[in-house]
C-alpha cells in the first residue's frame, strides 16, 4: 500500500475499561507496519499494557512517557523499535505515568505537552500514523492525547450497553475542538469482541451503525481467544497467530482506515 507521507494521528478512547482500547491500538498500529506504513505508538495508559503487547521493556526505570510529559525529555530519547516490525515503534508508559495526571495540573501548558513533543519528533521522524493508547478516564492524558490528535478512534465492545458512556465522550470531544484542538473529530468506530451468535451483539452493532454510518468500520473484530492470549506472548496477535480470525479482521479492519482520506489530519 502507498502512503502520503503525511502523519495521521489517532486517539484510540473510551472511557470504559476493557472495550478494547489497548488491544484494538497495537494490532492495528501492526497491521498498518505489516502494509508498509511507519507507525509510532504511543502508549498513555499507566497499566503499559501497549508497550507489553509490542515487546517493549517498560520497567520502573525505562525512560517512558512520563519523562516527556513531566521534564520535557524529547520523544526521540524514549521511543523504542518493537521487534515485531520494522516499521513499528512504541513510546513506552511506565508506573510512573499514574503519578503524571496529578503532577501535570501544575505544569505549564500542560494540555500540551504531548502535542509539543510530537510535533518536535516528526520533524526528524516521519511517520505515517501515530496511535495513542489513552487509559479509560478523561483526565489529563486524554486530553493531552486528544490535543496532539486529529482523529479520534473508539472501539466499541458488543456486549454491553455499547451506546452508554458514549455521549459523555462526544461532549467531551467538542470542548476539545472549542477549547483546545478545532481540528479533532470522530473519524473511526471499530466493533470489538463480536460474537455474532447473541442476538444482544446484533442489535448492539446495528444501533452503533444508525447512529454512525460514517464513521463505524464494515469489518467487525471477532470475539477470539488467539487476541486474549497474545499480550502474555509480548505479541500483537498479528505476531501471535497471523491467520487466527482475530489477526485477519484486524488487518482487514487497518486496511479500511488506511484507505480512508485523511480529512484535516495536516493542520496543525
Ligand atoms: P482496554 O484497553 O479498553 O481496557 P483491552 O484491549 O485491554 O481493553 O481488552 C480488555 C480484555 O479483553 C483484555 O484481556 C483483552 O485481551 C481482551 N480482548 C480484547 N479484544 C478481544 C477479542 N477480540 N477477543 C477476545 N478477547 C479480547
Ligand atoms: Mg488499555
Amino acid at each position: 500500500m502507498k502512503f502520503t507521507g503525511d502523519t495521521r494521528v489517532l486517539t484510540v478512547s473510551n472511557q470504559k475499561g476493557g472495550v478494547g482500547k489497548t488491544t484494538s491500538a497495537v494490532n492495528i498500529a501492526s497491521a498498518l507496519a505489516g502494509l508498509g506504513a511507519k507507525v509510532l505508538v504511543i502508549d498513555l495508559d499507566p497499566q503499559g499494557n501497549a508497550s507489553t503487547a509490542l515487546g517493549v521493556p517498560h520497567s520502573a526505570d525505562t525512560p517512558s512517557v512520563y519523562d516527556v510529559l513531566i521534564d520535557e525529555f524529547p520523544l526521540a530519547e524514549i521511543v523504542q523499535p518493537s521487534p515485531e516490525d520494522p516499521n513499528l515503534f512504541c513510546a513506552p508508559s511506565t508506573i510512573h505515568l499514574a503519578g503524571a495526571e496529578i503532577e501535570l495540573v501544575a505544569q505549564v501548558a500542560r494540555e500540551h505537552r504531548l502535542r509539543r513533543a510530537l510535533q518536535d519528533y516528526l520533524v526528524d521522524n516521519a511517520m505515517d500514523f501515530v496511535i495513542i493508547d489513552c487509559p479509560p478516564s478523561l483526565g489529563l492524558l486524554t486530553i493531552n492525547a486528544f490535543t496532539a490528535a486529529s482523529e479520534v478512534f473508539i472501539p466499541i465492545q458488543c456486549e454491553y450497553y455499547a451506546l452508554e458512556g458514549l455521549s459523555q465522550l462526544l461532549g467531551s470531544i467538542q470542548m476539545i475542538q472549542k477549547h483546545l484542538n478545532p481540528a479533532l473529530h470522530l473519524s473511526t468506530i471499530l466493533l470489538t469482541m463480536f460474537d455474532g451468535r447473541t442476538r444482544l451483539a446484533q442489535q448492539v452493532a446495528e444501533e452503533v451503525r444508525t447512529h454512525f454510518p460514517d464513521q463505524v468500520l464494515e469489518t467487525v473484530i471477532p470475539r477470539s481467544v488467539r487476541v486474549s492470549e497474545a499480550p502474555s506472548f509480548g505479541q500483537t496477535v498479528i505476531a501471535y497467530d497471523g491467520q487466527s480470525a482475530g489477526a485477519i479482521a484486524y488487518r482487514e479492519a487497518a486496511v479500511e482506515i488506511a484507505s480512508r482520506i485523511a480529512t484535516q489530519s495536516k493542520e496543525k
